[in-house]
């Protein structure tokens, strides 16, 4: 995908779903990044993802696009200037034993394809507009995950800060904000599409190989 710079991820920003993988909730926001060479966008055609590292889970996600470069005084609203939706797609099984060896997760969330996104929309009053719908997840047409910012653990403000002030941010770096409950993984076949509210912004066929 052109024009994307940093890919930043949060972990267990969504109280249930910390909970539904047993986790503990988190006092600071959980970042990671994925190579940009994850991304891939959702428009209808088919995705190919690696099945010979066990279980792929969705985790689907609103994604921040930033618009210019973090300083401490600027607000979310003044540095987002897009949005979409997406899928932080996850080797669990594999996650679950570089935990164990505590080595990092690259290899479980940074893989080819593991970024999946919608198209950016613009956002004129971005806190407003992001608040005003929920996304969901739909698998062969079935609901899997609903998802509303209102749940977030840490904020847009607090993840832009935290992310700013530790790493730097600038324009065209992206923000996957978490996912709500109801992970599960994919199968060969399944066909992933993601909503907000009721309009379907992006969607793909699974294939494993
Ligand atoms: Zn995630």
């Amino acid at each position: 995908m052109e024009g994307i710079r940093n890919i930043f991820c949060v972990g267990r920003n969504y109280v249930l779903h910390a909970a539904e993988l047993g986790n503990e909730v988190p006092d600071s926001p959980m970042l990671f990044m994925k190579p940009t060479h994850a991304a891939a966008v959702m428009n209808g055609g088919t995705i190919e993802l690696p099945g010979q590292y066990g279980d792929i889970h969705y985790e689907a996600e609103l994604v921040v696009r930033i618009g210019k470069p973090y300083a401490a005084f600027r607000s979310a609203a003044e540095l987002i200037d897009g949005f979409a939706l997406g899928l932080d797609l996850t080797m669990r099984e594999l996650q679950g034993e570089l935990k164990k060896k505590q080595h990092p997760w690259l290899k479980a969330k940074g893989f080819r394809n593991s970024a999946l996104l919608t198209a950016f929309r613009p956002l004129a009053d971005p806190l407003a507009e992001l608040a005003s719908r929920e996304f969901v997840l739909r698998i062969n047409s079935q609901e899997k995950q609903r998802g509303h910012i209102r749940d977030m653990i840490f904020d847009l403000q607090q993840l832009i800060d935290h992310a700013g002030s530790h790493y730097g941010l600038g324009a065209g770096d992206l923000i996957f904000t978490g996912t709500p409950a109801g992970v599960g993984s994919v199968q060969d076949g399944d066909h992933l599409a993601l909503y907000w509210g009721d309009d379907c912004f992006g969607e793909c066929r699974i294939k494993l190989v």
